[in-house]
């Protein structure tokens, strides 16, 4: 078991998580068995909580738990599944000690950042290598390199070095090389010092990984691993590219693959197996029609936000050598008014999810379009909900109809919360969260789409549709295609009649990878490219 730490200088935003899955992919490639886990110095128990605009997407594992967006990077290219102990943030690591320190587990003892916190982290940092025989564990640290947060994560990094010596424990430092336009020259100052903070902190980084706009001299290398005790093949450059599917080819072409598993006295195993990869960038950079899908969502401005779902797409698209150009709507821009001219010529229409009132009347409109359009449609959970509620006011003509979300006194409530949700007052980890099962109907879309009986979806929801309307709207042609069927939930919705029109309580976003595209999305796509629109 080897650990592989990455830790991120000089500023934020600098792809780390595209990184580290990427150096993953590498080395599971080489067939190894990998997994990576995020460590956030954030007080947050978990980013359920957060809004999308701090934190962008909340990614749902399998097991139920809301984490860190990065989590869907390694899921997505790994073809993997991460679970709760793959997110680790300093409110969890906190909340622990303190309940500890409540039952006295602590003997007397003050209880203090080091050694408890710092056990702690440690703790968590090898957890996952006792539920499952992997050869190496990645371990991206949230942050930047001087940060007061990320202090004892850094500490306890550095202490499992010591302990388990540098054959088992490596680290890969990503830091930017900044451009100045003025003088166009490329600065290394800013590297050499992120790196001396890390060195203060008692790491000594065995690999760098330069984020750079242009390629580096070889001079320039060689004064970088001077100043940095980096040996001169270790320090390594990213290149910017155009897709994050290729940062992994420009990784291998510096040979860090190869660099790392030598540091670590690793067998290289031959090549690394790449083709399907290659083929999937291959096809998506090579596309022979272009569809046009709105994606309506109340988030749009942070394209973050919907990650999984941009994703999701491009995944579908690629494969079917088909370019998607997503057009993103604020839901809170429609107006009866402006729908028809802002929403022509779309190919297909996505409604994402979301939380409470604002662009809600965007959303129904943008539903009410595809419906009566024949445009093709995939809702996603707040926009499966919404599709229902569009459909109660008006194909039943029940104009009043809403979700009790956002007018609990509606008088067709026909979404609502499941009785289990009613008296709770925590709002954090208590929603339908993970995969549940969910039995399809034969003859439907959503059996044409999986070709299963019974299919695993992830959920982060509160609300359900009201099984109190559910006749009255199937009679009226919604169709219900999909059941949980141990609590006969209502989980896919389908229009009889329409092209492709069904909308899915669950996320299946978070189950699309890079390799194995999901079927939903694939079929969504291949409607949308079939559609021409008025
Ligand atoms: N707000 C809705 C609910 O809680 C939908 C949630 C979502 O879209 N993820 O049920």
């Amino acid at each position: 078991m080897r650990y592989i730490f990455i830790t991120g200088g000089v500023v934020s935003s600098l792809g780390k998580g595209i990184f580290a899955a990427s150096l993953g992919k590498l080395l599971q490639a080489r067939g190894y068995r990998v997994t990576l886990q995020k460590f956030d110095p954030y007080l947050n128990v978990d980013p359920g909580t957060l809004n999308p605009y701090e934190h962008g997407e909340v990614f749902v594992t399998h097991d139920g738990a809301e984490t860190d967006m990065d989590l869907g990077h390694y899921e997505r290219f790994l073809n993997i599944l991460t679970s709760r102990d793959h997110n680790v943030t300093t409110g969890k690591i906190y909340q622990t000690i303190i309940e500890r320190e409540r039952r006295g587990e602590y003997l007397g003892k003050t209880v203090q950042v080091i050694p408890h916190v710092t056990d702690e982290i440690k703790r968590r940092f090898t957890l996952l290598s006792q539920k499952e025989p992997y050869d190496v564990i990645i371990t991206e640290l949230g942050g930047t390199v001087g940060d007061i947060e990320s202090l004892p994560y850094i500490e306890a990094a550095r202490q499992l070095h010591y302990e388990l010596g540098p054959l088992r424990v490596l680290f890969v430092h990503l830091t930017l090389l900044v451009y100045l336009e003025a003088t166009q020259e490329t600065k290394t100052k800013p590297t050499q010092h992120s790196v001396k903070e890390l060195q203060q902190a008692g790491v000594q980084p065995d690999v760098l990984v330069c984020r750079t706009s242009r390629p580096i001299p070889k001079e320039m290398r060689a004064k970088i691993a001077l100043h940095t005790n980096v040996p001169k093949n270790a320090v390594i450059q990213a290149l910017d590219v155009p897709l994050i599917y290729q940062v992994l080819f420009q990784l291998r072409k510096e040979k860090l693959d190869e660099v790392i598993l030598r540091r670590l006295r690793l067998p290289l195993r031959g090549e690394p197996d790449l083709s399907q990869w290659a083929t999937f960038v291959e096809r998506l950079q090579n596309p022979q029609a272009t569809v046009r899908i709105g994606l309506v969502g109340k988030y749009v401005e942070l394209h973050d936000a919907y990650k999984s779902i941009h994703e999701a797409l491009m995944h579908a698209g690629g494969w079917q050598s088909v370019r998607v150009e997503v057009e993103w709507i604020h839901s809170a821009d429609l107006t009866p008014e402006n729908a028809e001219r802002r929403l022509l010529g779309l190919q297909g229409i996505l409604v994402a999810p979301g939380f409470g009132e604002r662009g809600i009347a965007g959303k129904i409109l943008a539903i009410q379009y595809a419906r009566t359009r024949g445009v093709p449609f995939l809702g996603i959970c707040l926009g499966m909900q919404m599709a229902v509620v569009e459909f109660a006011r008006h194909v039943l003509g029940w104009t009043e109809a809403h979700t009790t979300e956002i007018d609990p006194s509606t008088p067709y409530p026909v979404i609502d919360l499941m009785p289990e949700q009613r008296h709770l007052r925590d709002k954090g980890g208590t929603m339908r969260l993970g995969a549940y099962p969910c039995e399809i109907r034969k003859g439907t879309l959503a059996w044409k789409v999986y070709q299963a009986p019974l299919i695993y979806e992830r959920h982060r929801h509160r609300y359900e549709v009201n099984n109190q309307y559910r006749s009255t709207l199937e009679e009226a042609g919604l169709v219900v295609s999909g059941r949980y069927p141990e609590k006969d939930l209502v989980e896919i919705v389908e229009l009889r009649g329409h092209p492709f029109f069904i909308g899915v309580q669950f996320h299946p976003e978070f189950q699309s990878r890079v390799e194995v595209p999901h079927p939903l999305f694939k079929a969504f796509v291949e409607a949308a490219a079939r559609h021409t629109p008025d």
